[in-house]
């Protein structure tokens, strides 16, 4: 949440920080600032509203210098408004803050340094950073800032500038992510990789309580004690084109219809497609640890819950180990009951989660290997885990997750076929059996987009409705928690996921035929049961739609609607059936004129607890 950039070189700071801005537009929305530095002055525009607000009030008058932070918010601590925009800065504009995180000890904070004479003019926890920095100045702005992270509690990535050290940026985080980008007598500061990729590839993570200052000629970084550190130079093998549009209308859109290649990326190096066999070789993951362990703990936050949930299902089913699932930011503040004989998956895309992260932690001083589902080298969690698995899903940057929950999905599957052979849960004809409908899997996936026209169709007909129920059963009850969570993040109606068999004992009492049911109900295991609820569903004059398995007639007698999926193995439906669901949300919101990938109030990549 929030973004941040910063630049210092030889060019004009305003159109990087404003094209940066956009790029991490997906973090925060709710407003936007800039602040350069020239001749020993520090401008600062900011005002409420999306980057384009920002941006028209800098064509209007445009700072100029080659010195400066930008900021699109998610506010924590005060309203969105233009005070409360990020930049702050201090009593004499002389040090000015850029913030992601929460300042947790604002409080006492604040009350200590307006006795000593400081004015305060915003609501915002982040406005006691340029005052205790300048507070704390004896001549150098990074002992500076090095002198007052000490005294702050809670999460932050800063970016300063000030007046008295004109030719440096200072930065430092805890908790929340900043990276430092390396150009050619130029450098770059970001909240996330997309919005260097105009600039550079080269880039070097800040890890917790690191204090870099950057000159246009590099950066020196120093750990909390002041000491010098040798940091490695990250080539990142993203372009810029894949933080393009690239024709959609929305990047939501583009990420959709990114699924059959993302699938394959996933397949690709995991499992030979000609011979079948599964090639894991490069996941750290030591075979003993696979074989030993008694339960797997998998933990997550919003969308990646429900993969956690789907991988339940999928791993017990394969590999006959007990899986627990819950969400991190739960997890975290129970007697947490793990030990050596525990694995624990933590799933998070960006890898910057803040309640993930505070779980990995608690995980590991229970003792519990840790393993990692991110899409993010470089992330707290890629680092901080025992071994890490990428999704492969690409720069995602529409905030309703679409293809990185396809590739947590493929992840899980492939994990999971791989600890059924280790551990020989399954005969090699069983897994043989699953792989070779999985690699088939992405035909599929382009078969279901080539039928986009239907869920347009669909989408249409279902527009006026205020509430929806979607139902599923066994592997696919995640899948409707999903369909609904994707309509209500994205078109603010009101939707609810709920396992099929569940719905009579309590939700049914909503039914009636102003409230749509969608229900997942593919030729699976449970399809008796799931049409006996459909039946009860009929009942009480419910409209209802149905994801069915491709060829099955008897379902158009009992629905209202149908949309097929082809046919596949039991397990695999979920990767199928999410589709339609995601289409579905799409086409609706964007008919609303929603903005599909910048919903209000939320934001991508949750970096505050
Ligand atoms: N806590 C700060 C605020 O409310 C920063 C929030 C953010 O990370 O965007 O302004």
């Amino acid at each position: 949440m929030c973004g941040i950039i910063g630049y210092i070189g030889s060019k004009e700071a305003v159109p990087i920080l404003l094209d940066g801005l956009k790029k991490l537009e997906y973090r925060g929305y709710d407003s936007a600032g800039i602040a350069v530095l020239k001749d020993s002055k520090i401008q600062i525009k900011k005002c409420k509203g999306k980057i384009v607000k920002l941006e028209n009030l800098l064509e209007k008058a445009t700072p100029k210098g080659n010195i400066g932070l930008g900021h699109t918010r998610w506010a924590t601590h005060g309203k969105p408004n233009n005070l409360n925009a990020h930049p702050h800065n201090g009593c004499n504009s002389e040090v000015v803050v850029v913030h992601n995180g929460i300042i947790e000890n604002y409080m006492p904070l604040r009350e200590r340094l307006i006795s000593e004479g400081h004015n305060f003019i915003s609501e915002t926890d982040t406005e006691v950073l340029p005052h205790l920095i300048e507070s704390n100045y004896q001549n150098d702005l990074t002992l500076a800032v090095k002198k007052s992270i000490k005294e702050i509690e809670g999460s932050y990535a800063i970016g300063v500038i000030s007046t008295h050290d004109p030719e440096k940026l200072v930065v430092s985080r805890c908790g929340s992510p900043l990276i430092i980008g390396i150009g050619e007598g130029e450098m770059f500061l970001a909240s996330d990789i997309p919005a260097l990729l105009s600039y550079t590839n080269r880039v070097i993570f800040l890890e917790e309580r690191e204090i870099a200052t950057i000159t246009k000629d590099g950066a020196e970084i120093i750990n909390s004690e002041g000491k010098i550190l040798q940091k490695e130079v990250v080539n990142i093998d993203w372009d810029e084109e894949m933080t393009e549009k690239s024709g959609y209308k929305h990047f939501m859109l583009k990420e959709i219809f990114q699924e059959t290649m993302v699938i394959r990326n996933n397949l690709e190096g995991r499992i030979n497609l000609s011979t079948k066999a599964l090639e894991l070789d490069n996941l750290s993951l030591p075979l003993d640890k696979i074989t030993e362990i008694e339960r797997i703990s998998i933990l997550a936050c919003g969308s990646s819950y429900y993969t956690a949930l789907a991988g339940k299902y999928i791993f017990e089913e394969l590999t006959g180990i007990p899986i627990e699932v819950d969400y991190s930011s739960e997890f975290r503040y129970r007697k947490i009951l793990l030990g050596k004989k525990d694995l624990t998956i933590l799933i998070s895309q960006s890898g910057e989660t803040a309640d993930t992260i505070a779980a990995l932690r608690a995980c590991r001083e229970a003792g519990s290997y840790i393993l990692a589902l991110t899409n993010v080298r470089g992330s707290t969690i890629s680092r901080e885990a025992d071994s890490v698995m990428y999704i492969k899903a690409g720069p995602e940057i529409g905030v309703a997750t679409t293809k990185a929950f396809i590739c947590q999905l493929m992840c899980l599957y492939i994990l999971s076929l791989y600890f059924a052979q280790v551990r020989e849960a399954l005969d090699s004809s069983e897994i043989n059996k699953i792989i070779s409908e999985l690699i088939k899997i992405p035909q599929m996936v382009e078969i279901i987009l080539l039928r986009e026209p239907e869920i347009i169709k669909l989408s249409e007909e279902f527009l006026s409705f205020h509430n929806f129920l979607y139902l599923g059963r066994g592997i696919n009850y995640p899948i409707a928690l999903e369909g609904a969570l994707k309509l209500k993040e994205i078109s603010y109606i009101h939707a609810e996921g709920y396992p099929a068999g569940e719905m009579k004992h309590g939700p049914i009492a909503l039914l009636d035929k102003t409230f749509p049911t969608v229900v997942i109900a593919p030729r699976d295991r449970v399809y008796t049961k799931v049409i006996n609820n459909i039946k009860e569903v009929k009942a009480r004059d419910t409209l209802v739609l149905a994801i069915a398995t491709e060829g099955d007639k008897e379902i158009i007698n009992i629905v209202d609607r149908v949309f097929y999926i082809p046919k596949t193995s039991d397990i695999l439906y979920p990767i199928l059936s999410v589709i339609p669901l995601q289409l579905f949300a799409y086409h609706i919101a964007d008919r609303l004129g929603c903005d599909v990938d910048k919903p209000r109030n939320l934001a991508k990549s949750v970096t505050v607890e």
